[in-house]
C-alpha cells in the first residue's frame, strides 16, 4: 500500500490488500487452525523463526488485518487485538510489569480500569499509585519509585471527560525512563494520535466509537515502536533478556522496534488467550470503515447539545471540553483541534432523584450501559457503572454524585435536543 495516506483512506483501505482473485472484502477466517506441508514448517513457527498462522488463540488473519488497520491509523509499528478493552489495558501493563513492580496512573480513568488497577493487579503483586492528572509535573513526579515501570492516562477520561495533557505526561514518563501508555478510546485516532505527542503505547476499547454500532466488545494495544527498552536494559529484562519459554530468544534482539508487541502475542496471548474473535474483528472492521465520517458528526451534535444544556435554567452544570468555560477547553484546542468526542457530563438542579426522574422521562435517548455508539444514550455512573466505588473514590475519579454521562449519537441534533427538552420540562 502506498505510504502516507490520509486518515479517511486508511479507515477504508488499510489492513486488507487482496491479491489476484482474493475476496475484495476482508473475509472472516472462521478457523481455529492453519495447515502446513511439512513438520519443519510448523516447527519454525513455534520457534518464532517464521511468521505465519497456526492457532487462532495467538493470531488469526481477520483479526490481524484489523490490527494492521488500527496500527496504521495510530501510526504504530503493530497492534494486538483483544477480546475487550479491559484485556487491552491489562495486557498493556502486564506485558512489562510483574510481581513487585509498580506503575503510576491518572486517577480520572474508566471505572473498570480503576478496579483492574487498584484491586486485581494488586492481587498479582503489581502496585499502582494514582495521581491527579491536572497537578503540576513536580507533584506527579513524587509518585515515581525505583520499581516504577509505566505511566498511564486516558486522552479523554471516561466518564468525567477531562482532557489529558499528553505532552506533560510523556515528559514525566521519559524523565523517569518509563513508557507512557494512553487509552485513546474516546478520542479515536481520527481526533487525536497520542504517538504524535510522545506517548509510547496506545490502548483502545474498540467497543466504543471504533465499532460504533454497539455490536462487538473488543480492545487493541498499539505499539509506537519508539520506546528504547535497551536503554533501560535492567528494568525491562522481560524484553531485553532471553525468554526461557522460547529457547532463549531475546525480543529486543530478534524484533527490534516490534519487541513489545511481539512479546505480547508470543507470551501473553499464548498463555492467557483473550483474543478477539474473527467475527467480532469483521464487525469492527465495518465500523472502522466509517469512523472518519461518524466522529465529526458525533462532535458537531455534542457541541450543539452541550450549548443547549448549558443555556437551560434547570441544568446545574455541563462538562464538555468544546465549551469555552470548560477547564479543558485549551487542552482540547491543542490535542483535539477537529473535535473531541460525543460524550459529555452534566447535572440537573435538584437531588439525585431528580436526575433519575429526568433519565426515566427520556424517549429515544436510552438508559444503557454503553457509550460512544451511533445511538444517543445516558447513564448515571454513581448508580450504574461505578456503584462499587465509595463516595470518596467517586470524587477522586472526578465523578460527582449527580453526574450523568450523556453520549450523543449521530441522529439529528434537533431531535436529540427535543428529547432532552421534554424530559427537562418534567422536572
Ligand atoms: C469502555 C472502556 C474500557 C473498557 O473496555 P471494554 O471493551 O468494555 O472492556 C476501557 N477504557 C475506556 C476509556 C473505556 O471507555
Amino acid at each position: 500500500m502506498q505510504k502516507k495516506m490520509n486518515l479517511g483512506t486508511l479507515c477504508v483501505q488499510a489492513g486488507w490488500a487482496p491479491k489476484k482473485g482474493e475476496p475484495r472484502v476482508l473475509p472472516i477466517y472462521q478457523s481455529t487452525t492453519f495447515k502446513y506441508d511439512t513438520s519443519e514448517q510448523m516447527a519454525r513457527l513455534f520457534d518464532l523463526e517464521d511468521s505465519g498462522y497456526f492457532y487462532s488463540r495467538l493470531q488469526n488473519p481477520t483479526v490481524d488485518a484489523v490490527g494492521a488497520k488500527i496500527a496504521a491509523l495510530e501510526g504504530g509499528v503493530g497492534a494486538v487485538m483483544t477480546a475487550s478493552g479491559q484485556a487491552a489495558n491489562f495486557y498493556a501493563i502486564f506485558n512489562i510489569c510483574q510481581s513487585g513492580d509498580h506503575f503510576v496512573s491518572a486517577t480520572t480513568i474508566y471505572g473498570g480500569t480503576y478496579n483492574l488497577f487498584s484491586v486485581t493487579m494488586k492481587k498479582l503483586g503489581i502496585e499502582v499509585t494514582f495521581v491527579d492528572a491536572d497537578a503540576p509535573a513536580e507533584e506527579i513526579q513524587k509518585a515515581f519509585r525505583p520499581n516504577t515501570k509505566a505511566l498511564f492516562g486516558e486522552t479523554i477520561s471516561n466518564p468525567s471527560v477531562n482532557v489529558l495533557d499528553i505532552e506533560k505526561f510523556a515528559t514525566i514518563a521519559h524523565k523517569n525512563g518509563v513508557p507512557l501508555i494512553v487509552d485513546n478510546t474516546f478520542a479515536t485516532p481520527v481526533n487525536c494520535r497520542p504517538f504524535e505527542w510522545g506517548a509510547d503505547i496506545v490502548t483502545h476499547s474498540t467497543t466504543k466509537y471504533m465499532d460504533g454500532h454497539a455490536v462487538a466488545v473488543g480492545g487493541a494495544v498499539v505499539d509506537s515502536g519508539n520506546f528504547d527498552w535497551e536503554l533501560y536494559h535492567d528494568k525491562y529484562t522481560m524484553l531485553t533478556e532471553p525468554d526461557d519459554s522460547y529457547h532463549g530468544l531475546t525480543y529486543t534482539k530478534s524484533f527490534g522496534k516490534a519487541a513489545y508487541i511481539t512479546k505480547m502475542v508470543a507470551q501473553l496471548m499464548r498463555d492467557l488467550g483473550s483474543m478477539m474473535s474473527p467475527e467480532n474483528a469483521f464487525l469492527l472492521n465495518l465500523g472502522l470503515e466509517t469512523l472518519h465520517l461518524r466522529m465529526p458528526r458525533h462532535c458537531d451534535n455534542a457541541q450543539r447539545v452541550a450549548e443547549y444544556l448549558q443555556s437551560h435554567p434547570k441544568v446545574a452544570w455541563v462538562n464538555y471540553c468544546g465549551l469555552p468555560d470548560s477547564n479543558y477547553y485549551n487542552l482540547a484546542k491543542k490535542y483535539l483541534p477537529h473535535g473531541a468526542c460525543g460524550v459529555m457530563a452534566f447535572g440537573v438542579k435538584g437531588s439525585k432523584e431528580d436526575a433519575i426522574r429526568f433519565m426515566d422521562s427520556l424517549n429515544f435517548v436510552a438508559i444503557v450501559t454503553h457509550v460512544a455508539d451511533a445511538r444517543s444514550c445516558i447513564l448515571h455512573p454513581a448508580s450504574h457503572t461505578h456503584r462499587q466505588l465509595s463516595d470518596e473514590q467517586l470524587l477522586e475519579a472526578g465523578i460527582a454524585p449527580d453526574l450523568m454521562r450523556l453520549s450523543v449519537g449521530i441522529e439529528d441534533a434537533e431531535d436529540i435536543i427535543a428529547d432532552l427538552q421534554q424530559a427537562l420540562e418534567k422536572l
